[in-house]
């Protein structure tokens, strides 16, 4: 049986591994900065530099190997990931506070500390793009003085070279997100849960094996990440008079029809939609709020209803769906399961109040609201 625990643990153990070599590398990068400045910088403002570029550098190191220590084989200790996003966060300011430096250098070495800064962002990916937030702090520290410099100077070379800059961190941060999802399918394949063994035979959506892996995956996440997680459980309406009446092979097709409209309406890369079973189907939305799952719902329903699949034993004609919905801030008091036995609350009373509809649960009321 495989442990979900070990994927989030193998993701931070990439993370935090190499962190002593990644501080050699930040010495040596520092070192060489420090060379170019020296012969421009008076004495005072280069060692006021040098001391923040290596504390900056050390304090990374420092946060990563201790959280190392606390990751054990299939759990990890330490429920945020804010303490990890701060640390890059100083690690990519402490060089790109260099930047601030340019009105003071000559323009050869304004140039090979913007090709260095470069570098250096290119060169963290492969490391920091282990947790996407992790690498746009450490990108944001670099880019944030660079950019502020180029406005503060005002000049058309440094104004124009904005855009530039501008374009360089959003390509190199959405490489980083690509990174990411290579590695999550790697670590997925290495522990013997290859796409095709995730695959819904029938409907080609995630099956159940797969939702329960990234449920649990997920849900660590919005514990250390405090992001909202949304869940929707869905179920077609009638179904059974369905196959009754049409056949099972009619059945199958509807299914068919119907996983094609709710995977087109799920949009983002991360949303996940799955074929729980039989005519059930459940849609996990991680970083997603109340509001914009519920739309999310209501688009998945619609979607549903232009399908005009005829079904003549329903009371409404036409082939639709009903919703059930959640959205919790995960927490230790709750376990992954609970968002589903609560979404599934949720759908039992869009059933009951007449099916076609989207449920919401609403834990102020202790209950079920419908909008
Ligand atoms: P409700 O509106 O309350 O959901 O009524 P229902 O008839 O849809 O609910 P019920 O759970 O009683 O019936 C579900 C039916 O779905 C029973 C089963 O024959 C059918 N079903 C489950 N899996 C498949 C499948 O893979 N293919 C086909 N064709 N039918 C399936
Ligand atoms: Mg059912
Ligand atoms: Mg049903």
């Amino acid at each position: 049986m495989i442990n979900p625990h070990r994927l989030s643990t193998q993701l931070l153990r990439h993370l935090y591994r190499h962190s002593t070599r990644a501080f050699a590398v930040h010495c040596v990068h520092t070192s060489l900065f420090a060379a170019y400045l020296w012969f421009e910088l008076p004495l005072t403002i280069w060692g006021a530099w040098l001391a923040f570029a290596l504390l900056g550098g050390f304090w990374h190191w420092y946060r990563s190997s201790r959280a190392l220590r606390h990751i054990t084989e299939d759990s990890i200790k330490g429920d945020s990931i804010m303490p990890d996003v701060i640390a890059a966060g100083v690690a990519g300011f402490s060089f790109g506070i260099t930047a601030i430096l340019f009105p003071l250098l000559s323009l050869h070495t304004c140039l090979f500390i913007f090709v260095m800064l470069s570098a250096i962002a290119a060169a963290a990916m492969p490391r920091l793009s282990t947790l996407p937030s992790v690498y746009a702090a450490f990108l944001f520290g670099i880019m944030a003085p660079l950019i502020s410099i180029l406005i503060v100077m005002d000049s058309e070379p440094s104004l124009s070279t904005i855009p530039a800059v501008l374009i360089m961190g959003c390509s190199l941060f959405y490489s980083a997100r690509q990174l990411h999802s290579d590695l999550l399918d790697g670590l997925l394949s290495r522990f013997g849960l290859e796409n095709e063994a995730g695959e819904d035979k029938l409907t080609h959506l995630a099956n159940r094996r797969r939702f329960d892996i990234v449920l649990e995956q997920e849900w660590l996440h919005a514990l250390r990440s405090g992001t909202p997680l949304s869940l929707i459980m869905l179920d077609v309406d009638f179904f059974k008079k369905f196959n009754d009446r049409y056949g099972h092979q009619d059945g199958d097709d509807c299914l068919e029809q119907v996983a094609g409209a709710l995977a087109q309406s799920a949009k983002r890369a991360i949303d996940l939609v799955a074929r729980y079973g039989g005519e059930e189907f459940v849609v996990l939305l991680s970083q997603t709020t109340r509001d914009d799952a519920y739309t999310m719902a209501e688009r998945m329903r619609q979607a549903v209803e232009r399908l005009n699949i005829p079904h003549q034993d329903s009371t409404l004609g036409h082939v639709t769906i009903s919703l059930g919905g959640y959205t919790t801030f995960a927490g230790e008091d709750m376990k992954s399961e609970d968002l589903v036995k609560i979404a599934d609350k949720a759908l039992y009373r869009a059933k009951a109040n007449g099916r076609n509809r989207v449920v919401w649960y609403d834990p102020n009321l202790d209950g079920t609201n419908e909008e």
